[in-house]
């Protein structure tokens, strides 16, 4: 018979020799052990927070290296349940069911977003080389370093950046990245399920057990007073113990003047560093890198184009980049080289107003003047009614858009382009002398125009 209380005093006592004095009364000291089935040692934990926490990274190697020093032929695993699993024992589903404990740290991270596929210029060179260093040297320079700058321009992409490079150095650091979102979401929900106690301990062991800290977004700390206090104590004591910290913003520390004193000032005590829109130069150089990542060959006149006309930010050269691929692929086009289709393509991005004019829109004012039906000037009759119409929509279409002449035949059932081209010749030669219709086609302009 194996006396199973004495057994476990004897691996108690290897855990001794393997963890603090602190970590063996608060958590190994409080499991009780039950029985041991099939070589599997089985351990009562009074507190769902014990055996969550001897199954974390910290701890799961302690338990398997003293049962393993201990080399007795009747144990050769463990197994942590709650008191209420007793009764599911002999059913497989307990077995080992929380061995493959979700890890907390390092998973949220974007693997894609890395340093070398951030392409670097004027406005992102200092961010950059900050972010690098950081990355290099986490804790030790620029701490709390704070990223900010406006939307879409590459804050998140570089500090996971960070975050990557730093696994990448190093794969036992605990990184943990945010959204402020998520963290507040955390903390809240730490707050709610206060009556156990079980969930706030989590989020306390969590963020205070980090060894870098990523908050995405402060500023949506806005009215999130309680919050606020919390991401004030998280980032202190991390602050102290010389962990990393690194925030981002779309704006500059001292301009968030909704954060209290205190957590602004501690935002602004490291290494501020700003992002800003990509020039001309950095605008192509990105272009360049994301069609060659796409495998898709944009001409040098299309990258022109299009690094002169997407300024705004990077997220919206990406929208623009498959966009364009994907009007290419539609119209069989293996580049994108036709200056006409990527206009027709970027229609939105490019026309800058909210009215925004499209082959419907001017069909449907034509219809509406002539009082046709766009099923019959899309269709294939032939009446005099119905053919002058379609052809001063062809005309307007072909006036207002830069909309290529395949585009406009198939819109209007599949007609030929030269079709297309006739129609249109045929309107602008009777413009030059037929004041009727000219004064119709100002008409249906004006009712396209009118808001
Ligand atoms: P932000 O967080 O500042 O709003 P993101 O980091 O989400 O912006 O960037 C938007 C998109 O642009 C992402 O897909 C990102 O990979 C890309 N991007 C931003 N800056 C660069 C850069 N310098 N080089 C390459 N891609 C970038
Ligand atoms: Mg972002």
């Amino acid at each position: 018979m194996i006396d199973i209380s004495i057994i476990w005093s004897e691996i108690l006592n290897i855990i001794t020799k393997k963890t603090s004095t602190v970590s063996y009364e608060m958590w190994f000291m409080k499991l009780q052990p039950y029985s041991i089935n099939n070589g599997v040692l089985i351990l009562i934990s009074p507190l769902k927070n014990v055996k969550e926490i001897l199954y974390t990274n910290d701890y799961k190697n302690i338990l398997p290296e003293s049962i393993k020093e201990l080399n007795n032929p009747n144990i050769n695993d463990y197994l942590i349940i709650m008191p209420d699993e007793v009764s599911k024992l002999n059913t497989i589903e307990i077995k080992k069911d929380y061995k493959e404990e979700e890890n907390i740290y390092n998973n949220n991270l974007n693997k894609n977003y890395t340093f070398d596929n951030f392409v670097v210029g004027e406005s992102n060179r200092i961010a950059k080389a900050a972010a690098f260093a950081v990355a290099e040297n986490p804790g030790k320079e620029y701490n709390p370093l704070f990223i900010y700058g406006g939307v879409g321009l590459g804050k998140t992409h570089i500090i996971n950046a960070i975050g990557n490079k730093i696994i990448e150095n190093n794969s036992n650091i605990k990184i943990i990245y945010a959204s402020t979102e998520q963290f507040v979401n955390d903390y809240i929900d730490s707050i709610r399920n206060n009556k156990n106690n079980d969930q706030s301990f989590k989020f306390r062991e969590k963020y205070r057990n980090a060894d870098i800290l990523m908050l995405d977004d402060v500023q949506f700390l806005r009215g999130r007073d309680s919050s606020q206090e919390a991401v004030f104590h998280t980032i202190n004591d991390l602050y102290l113990l010389k962990k990393q910290i690194i925030l981002t913003s779309d704006r500059h520390p001292s301009e968030l003047t909704f954060l209290e004193d205190r957590l602004r000032s501690r935002f602004q005590q490291g290494l501020n560093v700003s992002i800003s829109s990509p020039d001309f130069e950095t605008r192509v150089a990105i272009i360049q890198k994301k069609s060659f990542e796409k495998s898709f060959v944009f001409s040098k006149d299309i990258i022109n184009f299009l690094a002169e006309n997407i300024t705004s930010n990077i997220r919206e050269i990406e929208g623009a980049l498959s966009k364009v691929i994907f009007y290419c692929k539609m119209n069989n086009k293996e580049s994108a080289d036709d200056l006409l289709l990527v206009k027709e393509a970027l229609r939105e991005e490019l026309g800058g107003s909210n009215n925004i004019i499209s082959l419907d829109t001017i069909t449907d004012a034509v219809c509406s003047y002539f009082n046709v039906s766009k099923e019959a000037i899309k269709g294939n009759k032939k009446n005099k009614n119905i053919v002058r119409p379609r052809q001063i929509a062809v005309y307007l279409i072909n006036e207002e858009l830069a909309v290529p002449l395949i585009s406009i035949g198939a819109y209007f059932g599949g007609r030929d382009h030269t079709t297309i081209i006739y129609a249109r010749d045929k309107i602008s030669e009777e413009l030059k002398s037929d004041n009727l219709l000219k004064k119709q086609v100002n008409d249906i302009k004006n009712l396209i125009h009118r808001n």
